[in-house]
């Protein structure tokens, strides 16, 4: 029997051998109390890395994404995204239920939105209107087929954001990809956000985290919010040493994921059932499936052979590459997809 290969995402990954031996090892203390050195030592490492004040290690991205946009506005504040955001979509309208807030949906190419884009969208003051306080953008994008930004198309949105008094926050999950992808520098990052969330669950391999980023006093709020929210942890630094692990040995082999990729990319392009690929930037491939198919179809074919993906649409099927899947399986399934025969409708 093969080992299954699951492209369903990056968050499948399991710990390796040296993440575990490395949490086993971790000095902890109760984190609530804010005596937990190992989550401290993540919290800063990260803040630094980005140029940063402070982190907030919480259990998950949805929870950064969703503090922050209660850090960053007030109920009846309207938030600016594009309609493809995660904060939007895909976190259970988090921004209603948590911030009171609504929001402003923008139709950019592949979830990347311009300064072009938000200008007419930021309400002037007039009764009628709720307040504009916010732009979320999401780096890299996961509905855009892990389309980025660079930090060149970032600048502009940042100070106009500056200079029309709202706030910028970065949905992050995947920014380690983003980077390796640009070649920009983390280090830059800070003095265009005032909040970054950064995910250690997906392509970093850790088991669980995030990190929220922002101004020591944006974190100090963050703090009392997290603890709102039930995400306060104890000896939580046996989750942030896995974390920091990954940020010392996990980042650099991402340019593998996005090699493999690109792999599949070529090879979809080549089949009869494949519609187009969205241009593979980083670790996600999503493709649509020619009329008469299904993304249905395609995936339980796929399953057939042992290779796990999952539907972003009724047409629409997604692949993403983490450090579980090895060339070898990439080759696999690359010979799978080009024999494929989908059931037809
Ligand atoms: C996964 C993800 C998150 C956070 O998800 P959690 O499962 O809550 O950690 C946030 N934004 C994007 C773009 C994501 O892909």
């Amino acid at each position: 029997m093969e080992d299954i290969i699951d492209f369903r995402s990056d968050t499948v990954t399991q710990p390796t051998a040296g993440m575990l031996a490395t949490m086993m090892q971790a000095k902890v203390g109760d984190d609530v109390y804010e005596e937990d050195p190992t989550v401290k030592e993540l919290e800063k490492k990260l803040a630094s890395m980005f140029g940063m004040e402070a982190g907030l290690f919480c259990p998950s991205g949805t929870m950064t994404n969703q503090i922050a946009i209660k850090c960053f506005t007030q109920p009846m504040d309207e938030v600016i995204c594009d309609q493809t955001a995660h904060v939007y979509r895909y976190e259970v309208g988090g921004i209603a239920f948590h911030s009171q807030a609504s929001v402003r949906l923008l139709h950019g190419e592949r979830g990347i939105i311009t300064p072009e884009m938000i200008i007419p969208e930021i309400n002037e003051d007039n009764i009628h209107y709720p307040d504009s306080s916010l732009v979320v953008l999401e780096n890299t994008v996961n509905k855009g087929g892990g389309a980025c930004y660079t930090l060149a198309q970032i600048a502009p949105i940042s100070e106009l954001c500056k200079a029309s008094g709202l706030k910028l926050h970065l949905d992050g999950a995947r920014l380690f990809n983003a980077l390796v992808a640009t070649g920009d520098s983390a280090a830059d990052y800070g003095k265009y956000f005032d909040g970054i969330s950064i995910c250690l669950s997906k392509g970093l391999g850790a088991p669980v985290g995030s990190v929220l980023l922002g101004s020591a006093e944006t974190i100090r709020k963050a703090i009392k919010i997290r603890k709102l929210f039930g995400g306060g942890m104890r000896q939580s630094g046996f989750l942030a040493a896995a974390g920091i692990y990954a940020l010392d040995h996990h980042v650099d082999r991402l340019a593998e994921d996005h090699k493999h990729a690109a792999d599949l990319e070529s090879a979809l392009l080549k089949t009869d059932y494949v519609h187009h690929v969205m241009p593979v930037e980083t670790n996600i491939v999503i493709f649509k499936v020619k009329a008469g198919y299904t993304a249905k179809g395609v995936i339980a074919a796929l399953k057939e052979q042992g290779i796990l993906c999952g539907a972003t649409g009724i047409d629409t099927v997604r692949f993403v590459t983490h450090l579980g899947i090895s060339g070898e399986m990439i080759a696999r399934a690359i010979k799978q997809i080009g024999v494929l025969q989908p059931e037809r409708i």
